[in-house]
C-alpha cells in the first residue's frame, strides 16, 4: 500500500514540473521555432521515468533553454560625449585607442539616427496598400512590391532596413526573397507572413534566417511590434556589422578595462571569455547532448551568465588558440563572430540556433601577428603600446593609487605616495611593459598601511609613503639597471627582444676556447634564431680584415653563444646584428658598451634589415637604463611615428651596415 502511494506522489510531483516547465517556455521569450523544440522535448519528458539518466538530461536541457535570454536586450545609450568622458575619466592617455572607439561608436550612432526603411512584399492588393498606410504613419520610409519579381527589381536598387514579405505569392515566392535579403544584405531584417495553415513553412522560414513570421489573419499592432523589435535588435547589432575590435598590446596595458568602460558607455553587460586556456572546440560551441556529460559552449553559457542577449563579449587572447587544438575551434569562432552567420549561431549543446547578431565581440590578443588569417581579416586591429615610465607614474596617482585607497578602506586616512617613491616601486619592483605589477604593489602597500591603521588604531597625522618606507612594505629591491650597474665585457653585447609581454634586454655572450673550429649554441635558441647565429659568424670570418682580426684567428678554437635566461625560448632574426657584434667584441678583445643595445637582422653581406616591435623595444631599453639603442636605418618611419617622451632619455642611432657602429658599441 505505503508503495503504491509513493508513487502515486511521484506522478503528481512530475505533473507539476511539467506544467512549470510549460509555463516557463512560454514565458521565455524563445523564438517559436525553438518553443516547439522545447515543447516536444517536455512531452518526451512527461513520458519518461524519472529515475532514468535520459530523464535528467532532457529535463536539464530544457531547464538551460528556459535559463537563456532569448529576447532580453539592454537598450544602447548611443551618446558619442557620455562616451567620451568616461573613457577620459577611467582611462589616462591612450589617446590614439580612444579616438578609435569613439570613431567606431559615431558610425554606429549615425547609421541608427536614419529611419528605418522598410519594403513591404505582397501579391494582395487590399493588404498591401494597408500595410503599407499604416507604416507610413508611423514615420517609416515605406516602399511597396507587387510580387517577387518587382521586389528583386527592387532590392537591386536599394538595401532596407526591414523587409516584409508574404510567403505564398506567384512566381518569386517569399522564401524566395528571403534568400536574396540575405545574400544581398545579411542584417536586414525579414518578417514572413504566412497564412494560417502554413505554420511549417513559418518554421521554415525562420530556419533560413527571417526574423520573424506573423500568421494570417494578423491584427496590425502585432506587425507593429514585430517591426518596432526588428529595428531595435538591428541598431544593437549594427556594432558587429563591418569590423570587429581587436585589442593587441603587452599584458597590463588597459585592454580589458577600456572593453568594460566600452560596455559601460555603451549601458551594456560586460562578459569576458579566456581563449588562452581552452583545449578544443566543444568549449566554444558545446558538446552534443548525445556525448556523457555535455555542458553548452563558452560563448552561450557567458550569455546566459550575462543574462541578456547583446553584452559586450570579450574574447581574451585569440592569439594562443592555433595551438594543440582538437577539432577547429577557429571556425567555430568565425561563425561566432560573423555577422552574416552569426544570427543562428549553432551551440552543439542546445543544438537550435541561437542569435549572436546583438553581441558586440571585442578581441584581445598579445601579439596579432599569430591571430589566425581568416579570423584577423575581420577584426580592426587597434594596438595598445607598453607605457613608458611618465605614463606609469601618471596612471599610478591618477588611478590606481585611488583606486586601491578605497579598495583597502583607506578613504578615511588616505596614504600620501610621493612622485620619487613611485618611481622607485616602477624602476626597482617592476619591470614590465604594463602596469599590472606596479598595481599589485601598490595594493599591497596599500594593505600593510591599512593593517598598521587598525593596530595603532586612527593615526594623528597624515600617513606619508616616502622612497624610504617603499623597503619596508615591498621588501628588498627586484630588479637592478642590469646595463647601468654593470661592468663593460669583452664578448657581451645588450640586445632587444620582443615577446608577448612586451620589449625585453637580453644580453648575448661570446666565448672562445681551443678547440676544433665548432660553433655551439645555447640559451633555448630557436631554428630561426640559431640560423642567425651562424650567419653572423660567416659575416665577421669572411669579413675579418674588416674589423681588424686575422684570417687565422678563428683556426684554433670553438666558438661559444650563449644568451641567458635559458628557460625562455627565443627566437627570430633581430639579433643577427648584435650576435655580430659579441664576436667582432671577442675577436677584438675590446669590451662592448653595456648601455648600448643593438638590434636589427643580418645578411651575409652585412646588411641591416628591419625588425618588429621597435616601441616595445625602445621602451624595454629605456626601463634598463640604456642610454644609447642602434636601430636597423629601415625602421627610421617607425621610429619618427613614435611620440616623442617614447624617445626621450635615449639616443637612438640607425644604420645600414655594421661596420658603421664599431667604435660606438666597442670600448
Ligand atoms: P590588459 O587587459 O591589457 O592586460 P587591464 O585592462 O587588465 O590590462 O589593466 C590592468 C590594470 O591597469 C587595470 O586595473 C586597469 O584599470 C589599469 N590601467 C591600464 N591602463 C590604464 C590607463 N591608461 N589608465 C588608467 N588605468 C589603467
Amino acid at each position: 500500500m505505503g508503495l503504491f502511494k509513493k508513487s502515486n506522489q511521484t506522478e503528481e510531483s512530475q505533473i507539476t514540473i511539467v506544467e512549470e516547465l510549460s509555463n516557463k517556455i512560454s514565458q521565455s521569450g524563445m523564438p517559436s521555432h525553438v518553443k516547439d523544440v522545447a515543447m516536444k522535448e517536455l512531452e518526451l519528458l512527461s513520458k519518461m521515468n524519472p529515475s532514468t539518466a535520459e530523464y535528467t538530461i532532457t529535463l536539464t536541457y530544457i531547464e538551460y533553454l528556459v535559463s537563456l535570454p532569448w529576447n532580453i536586450k539592454t537598450s544602447d545609450n548611443l551618446n558619442l560625449e557620455r562616451a567620451e568622458r568616461i573613457l577620459n575619466e577611467r582611462h589616462y592617455g591612450l589617446n590614439d585607442v580612444k579616438n578609435r572607439i569613439l570613431e567606431h561608436l559615431a558610425v554606429k550612432i549615425l547609421s541608427s539616427n536614419r529611419n528605418s526603411r522598410i519594403l513591404i512584399v505582397d501579391d494582395e492588393d487590399i493588404t498591401r496598400k494597408n500595410l503599407e498606410h499604416v507604416l507610413k504613419k508611423e514615420n517609416y520610409e515605406v516602399v511597396a512590391a507587387k510580387n517577387g519579381k518587382e521586389a528583386f527589381e527592387i532590392l537591386d536598387k536599394q538595401e532596407f532596413e526591414i523587409v516584409l514579405t508574404d510567403i505564398k505569392m506567384e512566381g518569386l515566392n517569399g522564401f524566395a526573397v528571403l534568400e536574396k535579403v540575405k545574400a544581398k544584405y545579411p542584417s536586414t531584417k525579414v518578417i514572413m507572413i504566412t497564412a494560417y495553415a502554413a505554420v511549417d513553412s513559418a518554421v521554415e522560414a525562420i530556419k533560413r534566417g527571417a526574423f520573424h513570421y506573423i500568421a494570417k489573419p494578423f491584427k496590425i499592432e502585432e506587425v507593429k511590434l514585430a517591426i518596432n523589435k526588428a529595428v531595435e535588435d538591428r541598431l544593437s547589432s549594427i556594432s558587429t556589422k563591418g569590423s570587429i575590435l581587436c585589442f593587441a598590446g603587452p599584458p597590463g596595458t588597459g585592454k580589458t578595462s577600456i572593453g568594460k568602460s566600452i560596455a559601460d558607455a555603451l549601458g551594456r553587460k560586460f562578459a569576458r571569455i579566456s581563449l588562452g586556456g581552452i583545449k578544443d572546440e566543444a568549449e566554444i560551441r558545446g558538446h552534443r547532448r548525445t556525448y556523457a556529460g555535455a555542458k553548452p559552449g563558452r560563448i552561450i553559457e557567458e550569455i546566459r551568465r550575462a543574462g541578456v542577449a547583446n553584452p559586450v563579449l570579450m574574447l581574451d587572447e585569440i592569439d594562443k588558440i592555433c595551438q594543440d587544438f582538437k577539432g577547429d575551434p577557429a571556425s567555430a569562432l568565425l561563425e561566432a563572430l560573423d555577422p552574416e552567420q552569426n544570427y543562428a549561431f549553432i551551440d552543439h549543446y542546445l543544438d537550435v540556433p541561437f542569435d549572436l547578431s546583438g553581441v558586440m565581440f571585442i578581441v584581445t590578443a598579445n601579439i596579432p601577428d599569430n591571430i589566425q588569417h581568416a579570423l584577423l581579416d575581420r577584426m580592426e586591429v587597434i594596438e595598445f603600446s607598453g607605457y613608458t615610465e611618465e605614463e606609469k607614474k601618471n596612471i599610478a596617482l591618477k588611478h590606481l593609487i585611488p583606486k586601491q585607497i578605497t579598495e583597502q578602506g583607506l578613504t578615511e586616512f588616505p596614504p600620501e605616495f610621493s612622485e620619487e617613491t613611485i618611481l622607485k616601486i616602477i624602476q626597482e619592483y617592476t619591470r614590465e611593459a604594463g602596469i599590472r605589477n606596479l598595481e599589485r604593489m601598490i595594493a599591497t602597500i596599500c594593505r600593510k598601511i591599512a593593517t598598521e591603521v587598525v593596530r595603532e588604531n586612527k593615526p594623528k597625522n597624515s600617513i606619508k609613503v616616502t622612497p624610504e618606507v617603499v623597503e619596508k612594505y615591498l621588501g628588498p629591491r627586484r630588479y637592478f639597471f642590469e646595463v647601468t650597474d654593470a661592468k663593460n665585457r669583452v664578448g657581451v653585447v645588450t640586445g632587444l627582444v620582443w615577446t608577448e609581454t612586451g620589449g625585453d634586454i637580453i644580453f648575448i655572450e661570446a666565448a672562445k676556447m681551443r678547440g676544433k673550429r665548432e660553433l655551439i649554441l645555447t640559451g633555448s635558441l630557436g631554428n630561426i634564431m640559431k640560423e642567425s647565429a651562424q650567419a653572423a659568424l660567416s659575416y665577421v670570418r669572411s669579413n675579418s680584415s674588416l674589423f681588424g682580426i686575422s684570417e687565422e684567428a678563428f683556426d684554433a678554437f670553438d666558438i661559444h653563444i650563449h644568451i641567458p635566461q635559458g628557460a625562455i625560448l627565443k627566437d627570430g632574426p633581430s639579433a643577427g646584428a648584435t650576435i655580430a657584434m659579441a664576436l667582432i667584441s671577442l675577436f677584438t678583445n675590446r669590451p662592448a658598451r653595456r648601455d648600448v643595445a643593438v638590434t636589427g637582422e643580418l645578411t651575409l653581406s652585412g646588411r641591416i634589415l628591419p625588425v618588429g616591435g621597435i616601441k616595445e623595444k625602445i621602451l624595454a631599453a629605456k626601463r634598463a637604463g640604456v642610454k644609447t639603442v642602434i636601430v636597423p636605418y629601415r625602421n627610421k618611419v617607425d621610429i619618427e611615428n613614435l611620440p616623442d617622451d617614447f624617445k626621450k632619455g635615449v639616443e637612438i642611432i640607425f644604420i645600414e651596415k655594421i661596420e658603421d657602429v664599431i667604435d660606438t658599441i666597442l670600448v
